[in-house]
């Protein structure tokens, strides 16, 4: 796809990267999407995604895939081919450039070595809280721990004996030597290797000592020659670090941009609380269509178009904010409005008998898949003497305005005939059961030949040949815009428990085979996508969006 496809808006990092490019600091664009493959993409990924993507392609350059795999648990299989397809799905492409981080565990080393012999590393032996305490709070000075002056051969023997196993899991670390005093705590020697007796999914048993994350991520950029290495500000305080490594061991530095990560109303983003909601089954699996992965959000209905529009209204700024899962909304409705077919589906249905149609005929009518698109074409749907309508479309002395049968008035059924509500049928309580109605034989298509006005138009579906589907709407997962701003209290608690709704609904009989993953506009209803556990005899829609953004209390 191409840059106008991605619909790329400007942004700061682009200033940055005109002025590079101007000044001959660079002659080229290579960006990197760094995921740890511990758990499914969200929405704040596809953030970054477009961001590291689009600007590799607004600048033709590439965009690398690089799998960050440097902690060895939690890593998953399921998680790297997930991600791929999510990033694919976005309308994305690596190409050829799919890497490992722990394909440069040798490299790392090397590189740790060669900070050792430059005297800018060594191995330390204190506890976590004896670490903690030497590097100290900020407003004052740390410790220098000891051992921190040791000759380079002996931190080179100790260094080699971590790698050889010759230590208990986290009986020691190698740190960076560089300012104890610093007011920058990630500049206080930082660790750089741990010990870890695990089996990593690509490395096996080789290595016991495992690069931090730090010390792992500036070293994967300046190998694959990274030129902009864009990541969220909690970031910038570990650039100085990123610098300081790279410039240490006199090799290529890539320059690291940090800007401001997503947050959505009425959404957590964190893996690991998606992670706690999936295990604790306060939602189905990763791609339960509430969640606010990429494989949600596809499964719901969400466009990865109307992703990519919402990635570039939002664009990147340095400002922490929170923006409006409206937004995001919209974006989809604008997309399923211009794009999606539609279709008819009764969900409140109340019968409707047209006493004039003969008994036992069958028409099968032609009507429009897009009112705007004729090059869309046309369906055929059938008609017979028994309807379904909505039994809000039925009201006893409606008002001028109510758009639907009141007994008297006039109403064209959708592409069908204009019919007449002559009698209403109804319980013991009052309320309407049946609708007795006389249709106009001369209005075929939904117009009359005198040109007469009528100002309604409401879907059916015929009795006959309706298929029952199930249908879930879904909803917010919480309840509240920021689930997690009471640090006193759990965001499960704010689970909007009416977040999903099974009902079912009729629907014209040509939906029953339509293939998961196939979005509908159903008239006057909202949108609406055919669920992966739909089948030929058991359909499953999912409500993507009502039609219209509910109107907002303030
Ligand atoms: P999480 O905090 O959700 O677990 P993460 O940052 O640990 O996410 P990574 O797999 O490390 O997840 O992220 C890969 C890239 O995606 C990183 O460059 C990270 O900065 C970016 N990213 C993660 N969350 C967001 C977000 N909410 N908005 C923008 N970018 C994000
Ligand atoms: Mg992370």
């Amino acid at each position: 796809m191409s840059e106008s496809e991605h619909n790329i808006a400007a942004n700061f990092i682009h200033d940055i990267i005109d002025a590079d490019l101007k000044s001959g600091k660079r002659t080229d664009v290579v960006t990197r999407f760094p995921p740890e493959p511990n758990g499914y993409l969200h929405i704040g990924h596809a953030k970054a995604i477009c961001l590291d993507f689009g600007t590799a392609l607004k600048y033709g350059g590439r965009c690398h895939l690089r799998f960050d795999d440097t902690n060895p648990e939690a890593e998953d299989e399921e998680y790297v081919n997930a991600i791929k397809e999510d990033v694919k799905w976005l309308g994305f492409d690596w190409g050829e450039h799919l890497y490992w981080a722990s394909d440069y565990f040798e490299t790392m080393y090397e590189y740790a070595v060669r900070l050792i012999e430059k005297g800018k590393a060594y191995v330390c032996e204190l506890t976590q809280e004896e670490f903690k305490d030497y590097r100290g709070i900020p407003t004052e000075p740390g410790k220098k721990p000891p051992g921190r002056n040791r000759p380079v051969a002996e931190n080179m023997a100790l260094f080699e004996k971590m790698k050889n196993g010759g230590f208990e899991d986290g009986a020691c670390v190698l740190r960076a030597k560089i300012d104890m005093a610093s007011p920058n705590l990630h500049m206080r020697d930082p660790a750089i290797y741990r010990i870890k007796r695990a089996t990593h999914h690509n490395t096996g048993d080789k290595w016991c000592i495992y690069p931090m994350y730090d010390f792992a991520h500036c070293i994967e950029d300046s190998i694959e020659g990274i030129t902009h290495s864009m990541c969220t500000l909690e970031f910038e305080v570990h650039r100085p670090l990123y610098d300081w490594i790279l410039r240490t061991l006199e090799v290529y530095q890539p320059q690291q941009i940090e800007f401001a990560r997503l947050n959505l109303t009425y959404t957590v983003m964190s893996k690991r609380k998606l992670l706690e909601l999936v295990r604790e089954n306060l939602v189905n699996s990763w791609d339960d269509p509430r969640m606010p992965t990429l494989c949600g959000l596809r499964r719901r209905g969400f466009t990865s178009e109307a992703i990519r529009e919402f990635c570039s209204i939002i664009g990147a700024t340095k400002v922490e904010s929170l923006s409006e899962v409206e937004l995001l909304e919209s974006c989809v409705r604008d997309d399923l409005n211009a794009n999606s077919l539609r279709a008819m589906a009764v969900f409140d249905p109340i019968k409707v008998v047209i006493e004039n149609y003969p008994e036992g005929l069958e028409e099968q009518l032609e009507v429009p898949n897009h009112p705007q698109k004729e090059e869309e074409g046309m369906r055929t749907v059938p008609f017979s003497r028994e309807l379904w309508i909505e039994r809000t479309d039925y009201m006893d002395d409606a008002p001028n305005k109510f758009k639907g049968f009141t007994l008297g008035r006039e109403v064209r059924l959708r592409s069908a005939y204009l019919a007449t509500c002559t009698d209403v049928i109804k319980d013991g309580d009052g309320n309407a059961t049946e609708l007795r109605c006389t249709y106009d034989p001369d209005t075929k298509g939904g117009s009359a030949p005198d040109g007469r006005k009528v100002k309604s138009t409401i879907h059916w579906v015929s009795a006959k040949h309706a298929v029952e589907t199930e249908v879930r709407l879904y909803d917010r997962l919480f309840t509240v815009e920021n689930p997690l701003a009471d640090k006193g209290r759990d965001f499960k608690e704010f689970l909007n428990p009416e977040s999903l709704q099974l009902i079912t609904a009729k629907l014209e009989p040509g939906l029953a085979k339509a293939t998961p993953g196939t979005r509908y506009q159903f008239e006057r209803v909202g949108y609406f996508c055919v669920d992966p556990d739909s089948t030929e005899e058991k359909p499953v829609y999912n409500r993507t969006l009502t039609l219209r953004a509910p109107r907002k209390i303030s």
